[in-house]
């Protein structure tokens, strides 16, 4: 089956054709700048590479016209007509309570994602804005699936999700964890089983997802029964720009100080927090290793504080599921960066988790990373969020 997968922002459009029976990627690339002066890249294995500028684009329509064109070109395309999209999968942020999975989504599933809008106001409406684009161009007898960054995580307990305010807060306004990373924590734990040659039922993981936003799950017997991340995605590990978990009572004493406003202090703990705030130097991780290296004690902290949180989120994790068969890292720091690994397992020896040093140095691709006679497996899979939109697509069409 051909599925095209969608992840649009506000101002931005993702896209890749799948074909899942292969599992290949049949092209891929980004609308950027849509309504502004609107960019378009097109990939394809052995086709000529887009890269154009100053494409018209002033909405998201144009932006999948743009797209659908490009499969479609007959010197350039992948297929001869649109009628080859069996479906298209949409990446949706928040499904709040009311999706559990993914689901073809029609007028009631739609009323129930805008539903969701005031838990993730940035997201949602730019990903119903892609939805409905996509219906627009390309009719609606084109099945439609949304895939929820959320969904994974509903099967988590009322004592992992409820926070300790009152209760009304979470009976009437619906605040409590959700979680995020669903996509990617599904599929790599589905490849640990794979890999590990076990039923995903009898497997206790932890997924680590550090990338520029960064989250940790349990995962017992295939289910997700904890995580970092919570009502929102500023909540747990500290990321490339986001604080993580910090005492609200931080909040009111700068505000005070300094006389913030609300909006004002979020900035600060979503874009100029984390390894950045500490550092000063940059969000990215490749930056810090080459600042901490060259002497700058900062850097050299930040990436401290990373692994060292990363470290404390496994100990509790492992202790909640009673136990760990194996630890996954995965997306751009748990797939490229050896030394945070190294960073992170260290340590953990008393609870049966020993790297292999060798082993470890490797670089985006499946691979197991301790040492033969360590009881916890670690294992190094690369995500892929859009493969497993797709899958999730074709299961539902
Ligand atoms: P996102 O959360 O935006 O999807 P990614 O998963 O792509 O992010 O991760 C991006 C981050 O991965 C970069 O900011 C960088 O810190 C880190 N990264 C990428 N390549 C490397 C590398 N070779 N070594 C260390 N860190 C890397």
């Amino acid at each position: 089956m051909k599925v095209l997968v969608i992840n649009a922002g506000s101002s931005s459009l993702k896209y890749q054709l799948l074909d899942t029976g292969t599992q290949d990627v049949l092209a891929k690339g980004l609308c950027e700048r849509i309504g502004i002066d609107g960019r378009f890249t097109y990939k394809a294995p052995g086709r000529e590479t887009v890269d154009a500028v100053s494409i018209p684009m002033p909405t998201h329509a144009e932006a999948i016209q743009a797209v659908l064109d490009a499969l479609v070109d007959p010197a350039n395309g992948v297929i001869s007509s649109m009628k080859e999209i069996d479906a298209v999968g949409h990446r949706v942020v928040h499904g709040g309570e009311t999706f559990a999975s993914s689901v073809k989504i029609d007028d009631k599933v739609m009323a129930a994602i805008e539903e969701c809008v005031p838990l993730a106001p940035l997201h949602n409406p730019a990903n119903i804005t892609g939805i409905k684009a996509c219906i627009a161009v390309m009719g609606p007898e084109v099945p439609q699936v949304a895939v929820f960054d959320t969904a994974f995580h509903q099967t988590m307990p009322p004592v992992a999700y409820t926070y300790a305010i009152p209760y009304e807060y979470y009976e009437n306004d619906k605040v409590r964890r959700y979680g995020f990373h669903g996509t990617s924590h599904k599929y790599v734990t589905q490849r640990a089983a794979d890999m590990l040659g076990k039923p995903i039922e009898s497997l206790k993981l932890i997924s680590c997802h550090l990338g520029n936003g960064s989250s940790v799950a349990a995962v017992k017997y295939g289910k997700s029964v904890d995580t970092s991340m919570g009502f929102t995605p500023l909540a747990g590990l500290p990321m490339g720009t986001r604080a993580g978990d910090l005492d609200a009572g931080i909040l009111e004493f700068l505000m005070k100080k300094y006389g913030l406003d609300i909006d004002a202090m979020l900035n600060i703990l979503n874009k100029k927090s984390g390894v950045l705030g500490v550092s000063g130097v940059s969000s990215d991780f490749r930056d810090l290793s080459k600042a901490g290296e060259e002497g700058n004690a900062r850097a050299a902290l930040a990436l401290d504080i990373f692994s060292y949180s990363v470290k404390k989120y496994i100990g509790s994790l492992a202790a909640v599921m009673g136990g760990v068969d194996a630890i996954i890292f995965t997306a751009g720091v748990g797939e490229n960066d050896a030394d945070q690994r190294m960073a992170i397992a260290s340590g953990l020896e008393f609870m049966g988790v020993k790297m292999d040093p060798d082993a470890n140095n490797v670089r985006g691709k499946e691979a197991v990373i301790s040492a033969i006679d360590s009881k916890v497996q670690v294992l190094l899979i690369p995500t892929n969020e859009e493969l497993m939109i797709a899958l999730d697509t074709a299961a539902l069409v």
